[in-house]
């Protein structure tokens, strides 16, 4: 093997959206017992949903799959606000793992709605988040994922459109679509605060500063993580190769021929032990060397869903 040295991205993996997630099915097969309902994959990584499958979570594309009285909790995307209905007509015990960063947007676009404006999405069609955030106002909202599809737009008052943006979109992926917003609507209404995650954001800087630095990058996630397929484009726009894998046991060593330096980044839904098993792979092979490149310190934290935590705070402690 080349390669003498494999370069870390910090931050990476787990976003404090995830980490609750992931924590929160934990904490309710423990507070209630397997098995626990999830509707949609919690986070979109196959390792993690196998895991948690293992220890008693039953994963449904749909809450009416549920039966009634079962716990059942609700992914770190966002649903939109039928399930909900669906799910408390059925008696489920429902925890709500959805990201507060979500939760956010979908109140924005609620007041907008309220306040009679057209709310313009920009966002991948067919997303889980998207579906949720959209359910939100349906009239209201209208979808774009390019520019082109802003000039099929029309509104009878730009002044009262705004528009809201997928979390897991970076800034520069929303740029080209929000100028061609502005530049065709110039009474539009800009949006308070940003959509844009940090954990999405910070996770693309990162790598676009690998990619200054490296001759490969591999970004561990899997084919169903957008934020994760994105890392991987974020190097090739910057012609560095980059590869998205789901574990160490998918790396091709002929990718690595005269390559000297290696970028490590994993997506927002990936594990860090993967991440440990992919520098395993490469110090098994001779690596000397493993640094990391620390872009931004991380320290957002989410707190646990009320109706958990109070379960949790009344089981007796164990022993
Ligand atoms: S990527 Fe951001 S918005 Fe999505 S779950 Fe993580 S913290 Fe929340």
């Amino acid at each position: 093997m080349d390669a003498h040295t494999l370069l870390l991205a910090a931050p990476r993996g787990f976003c404090a959206g995830v980490d609750r997630a992931v924590l929160i099915v934990e904490k309710a097969l423990e507070a209630y017992g397997a098995p626990v309902h999830v509707r949609h994959e919690i986070v979109h990584n196959k390792h993690v949903v196998e895991a948690l499958r293992r220890k008693g979570a039953v994963f449904v594309e749909d809450e009416t799959e549920v039966p009634e009285g079962a716990v059942i909790v609700f992914s770190a995307h966002g649903s939109p606000p039928e399930a909900y209905e669906n799910s408390r007509a059925l008696g489920h015990t429902l925890i709500d793992a959805t990201c507060p960063l979500v939760t956010k947007v979908h109140q924005s676009a609620r007041r907008y709605a309220r306040d009679a404006m057209d709310i313009v999405m920009v966002g991948h069609a067919g997303h889980q988040e998207v579906i949720g955030t959209t359910g939100q106002a349906r009239d209201r909202i209208h979808l774009v994922e390019t520019p082109e599809d802003v000039d099929g737009l029309s509104f009878a008052d730009d002044s009262q459109v705004t528009y809201i943006t997928q979390t897991t979109l970076s800034m520069d992926e929303t740029a080209d679509v929000v100028e061609r917003l502005n530049q065709r609507f110039p009474g539009l209404k800009q949006p308070k605060s940003q959509d844009i995650c940090y954990a999405t954001q910070n996770r693309q800087d990162a790598v676009k500063e690998l990619a200054t630095r490296c001759d490969l990058v591999l970004v561990v996630g899997s084919e169903t993580s957008s934020n994760s397929k994105r890392l991987v484009e974020v190097s090739k726009d910057r012609s560095v190769p980059a590869y998205l894998i789901d574990d160490a046991s998918e790396i091709d060593a002929a990718w690595l021929e005269g390559v000297g330096t290696v970028g490590l980044t994993s997506g927002a839904s990936a594990p860090e032990l993967l991440v440990e098993e992919v520098i395993d792979w490469f110090t098994d092979r001779g690596l000397e060397t493993v640094d990391t490149v620390l872009v931004v310190e991380e320290d957002v934290e989410f707190s646990m869903p009320a109706n958990l935590a109070r379960r949790l705070a009344e089981q007796p402690a164990a022993g």
